[in-house]
């Protein structure tokens, strides 16, 4: 997971260059930068865009942020001041009156790519790592016989040993499990499903997360 923390600037509409450096026409690691947005108390809600909070900024709903400024948005030229207005974005902004109304830690949504994420790509029966076509999502107890479609009871498996195990338990099959399956936490899930992280956002991530390393199965 690469991690950078550059200074990125962005020149917005309204600029002397505006039709060459719209926001469409930026580099990718802008355009795919995202802020971690903060509830009131301090608890991680989600990455947004970083067109999102330059409009919470603008709305002054930004009560406090951390980091250094990750980006410099700039707006129109005042026609009375002739003054370029411009926003410094922070990586970490904390929300005004936003209070997550959900569980402490909501269950993040159980997808493949998320799944996968979860068991760094790797096959939980065979250990490999094929490419991502070759990935699928394995019921630990098979459907057919009562298993849920819940994190704990799915696991990535390779076609080849998903196809080998097909409608048994991993004891039926013979083929034990390298890891057991569970349930990422929230923040967990927030580092997994970014991948242009940056140092101050993993570093504020990195002190949310619970301590408890995962369990391998001997
Ligand atoms: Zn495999």
């Amino acid at each position: 997971m690469g991690t950078h923390s550059a200074k990125l600037r962005l020149i917005g509409p309204g600029s002397e260059t505006s039709q060459d450096a719209a926001p469409t026409s930026v580099v990718s690691p802008i355009r795919s930068l995202r802020i971690l947005a903060l509830d009131a108390h301090g608890r991680a809600l989600d990455w947004i865009r970083w067109q999102d909070a330059a409009c919470l900024y603008a709305r002054d709903a930004v009560a406090w942020t951390l980091g250094e400024s990750c980006l410099t948005v700039h707006g129109g030229t005042s026609r009375f001041t002739g003054e370029r207005s411009f926003l410094d974005l922070h990586p970490i902004i904390a929300a005004r009156g936003h209070a997550r109304g959900r569980a402490i830690d909501p269950t993040p949504a159980l997808t493949n790519t998320s799944l996968f994420a979860r068991d760094a790509h790797i096959c939980l029966y065979c250990g490999e790592r094929p490419t991502r076509q070759q990935l699928t999502r394995d019921h630990v107890m098979p459907v057919s016989k009562g298993g849920a479609d819940i994190w704990e009871n799915v696991v990535t498996a390779c076609f080849h040993c998903n196809s080998r195990k097909s409608n048994r338990t991993p004891q039926q099959a013979g083929m034990p499990l390298l890891a057991v399956p569970y349930r990422p936490s929230w923040i967990e899930h927030l580092i997994l499903s970014n991948r242009n992280i940056l140092a101050d956002q993993m570093e504020f991530l990195q002190s949310q997360m619970p301590k408890k390393p995962r369990r391998a199965l001997a």
